[in-house]
């Protein structure tokens, strides 16, 4: 090992000494610190993740990255090393390139929207968010032109989130599914639908708790290298392979949310927990590609947890965790869980809508940063969308355009990786099917490890050392498309709603 790689790995560890407190000053903020609390958090977080900006834009790990990217001591690093390095002076190349009162600006304009934000949700009023959208809008179009000079302003935003995919792929996948998936869905809306009450009783929160225990555990989340905490949205969190934190939210009334959500962020948490764990603490580990990390939460709360075979092994359990699903049968359960409804929140979207939710985003995006379309005739657009898939109109902002923080801190190009999640999700499922055999049968048989090892050793093993096309291609063999997703949802709803 040189005298270089070795200062470079020395600086790298304290860099991550900075990384770990914020990680940890966040998760405090949002599961333990009480509201008077939060200022000296958010004081020492901006202390900590200053320091950390400033050691990720220094001149002396500017100098490293060049010498150990040259051609001499290129060669002589590892292939991990290697990525690492490029990653890294990607990232620095890019940084370097924002001007830094640019930069301030921006982060003081992100906390200014998100504030308005929440004001004009709760009046539900776009005219006091407007000025600050358009104030996000143009930050974002500054600042893309300093680190992508010369592309395409939407391709550069989604390569953001989900490196190697453009609006090209994109727009050929989202036409498929509209294509297939609106007359499916009107078909599904021309048939009977009554709502079960069954569902709203009242469901004691420390039950839902022990719930979430039992499907953590059951699908594969470890518990010596993972726990739970309790926020107002559900996410989840990782120092490295060996420490993953995920959260939940107990609704009373509606015991449905917290258990899917228990899987979900289960599901991040799983590919988070198996990582080589010799990337921990490098840019080789914790994947950070939004589409492929959504895909595997996704595949654990929808492909598995929505299908019946999921819950016969553990059907009884629910019911003994939590009294009331005694009184309700495995085929009203597997039904209510699988409900198709046209509704106007994202996340209360059942898997099939939620591909409307989404295509609706992307085409706005589009529509701001493409067609220049003026931020004031954003709500109508939203509302002629809305009506476009799925015949309703918001009956006012707050439930319409309002509904999601994105894009008041600038996460535009972010929404799409939701979705890419549930096109990679259906060629996943065909891959595992040729390999492991049908996963009813799997999941009948309380087999569930068998499929967690398959993500384990075919996606998560490789944290962000492959992008996602290269993932499918290893996994799957083929260009992505979105026809298995397609046929997925045309068999499963066939069957459930006899079309
Ligand atoms: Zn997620």
């Amino acid at each position: 090992m040189s005298k270089l790689f070795e200062d470079f790995k020395e600086y790298l560890n304290r860099m991550n000494q900075y990384g770990h407190v914020c990680t940890l000053l966040y998760w405090d903020m949002k599961t333990a610190a009480p509201k008077l609390g939060q200022a000296a958090h958010v004081e020492a977080l901006t202390h900590f993740s200053s320091e950390s900006f400033a050691m990720s834009t220094s001149e002396e790990l500017g100098g490293m990255l060049d010498s150990l990217a040259g051609p001499e001591e290129f060669e002589e690093l590892t292939d991990t090393w290697k990525f690492i390095v490029k990653r890294m002076k990607k990232d620095f190349d890019r940084n370097r390139r924002i001007p830094g009162e640019l930069y301030r600006t921006f982060v003081k304009a992100q906390a200014e929207s998100g504030n308005a934000w929440e004001e004009a949700k709760e009046a539900a009023d776009f005219s006091v968010f407007a000025p600050h959208l358009q104030k996000m809008i143009d930050l974002t179009r500054e600042i893309t032109g300093y680190t992508d000079p010369g592309k395409e302003i939407y391709d550069a935003l989604l390569d953001q989130y989900e490196e190697g995919m453009d609006s090209a792929t994109i727009d050929r996948l989202f036409g498929e599914l509209k294509k297939e998936l609106i007359p499916l869905v009107q078909a599904i809306f021309a048939k009977d639908q009554p709502e079960n009450q069954a569902f709203s009783r009242y469901f004691d929160p420390d039950a839902q708790k022990k719930v979430q225990d039992m499907l953590l555990s059951y699908i594969g989340f470890r518990r010596d290298a993972g726990s739970v905490g309790e926020t107002e949205h559900p996410f989840t969190l990782n120092f490295s392979s060996k420490d993953v934190r995920v959260t939940n939210h107990y609704y009373e009334n509606d015991p449905l949310s917290a258990i899917f959500s228990a899987i979900h962020e289960g599901g991040h948490g799983i590919f988070e927990q198996n990582v080589n764990p010799q990337y921990d603490n490098t840019r080789a580990g914790s994947c950070d590609y939004m589409g492929l990390h959504e895909s595997q939460s996704r595949f654990y709360e929808n492909i598995l947890g929505r299908n019946k075979n999921f819950w016969i092994p553990i059907y009884d359990k629910l019911g003994e965790l939590l009294p009331p699903f005694r009184e309700i049968s495995l085929e009203d359960f597997y039904r209510e869980i699988n409900h198709v409804k046209n509704s106007f929140i994202r996340v209360n979207a059942d898997e099939v809508t939620y591909c409307f939710h989404i295509i609706l985003r992307y085409e706005m995006e589009k529509a701001i940063f493409r067609d220049q379309v003026p931020v004031e005739e954003l709500p109508a657009l939203w509302n002629q969308k809305m009506q476009e898939y799925l015949q309703i109109t918001p009956a006012n902002d707050a439930e319409g355009i309002l509904q999601d923080m994105h894009w008041s801190d600038g996460s535009f190009g972010y929404f799409p990786s939701y979705l890419l999640g549930s096109i990679y999700d259906g060629m996943f499922l065909d891959a595992l099917r040729k390999e492991l055999g049908d996963v009813d049968v799997l999941l009948k048989e309380g087999r569930i490890g068998e499929i967690t090892r398959w993500l384990n050793e075919k996606i998560h093993w490789y944290g962000s050392t492959r992008k996602p096309k290269e993932v499918i291609s290893a996994v799957c063999g083929r260009e992505i498309s979105a026809e298995p997703l397609i046929r997925y949802f045309k068999e499963k709803y066939t069957e459930i709603y006899g079309l």
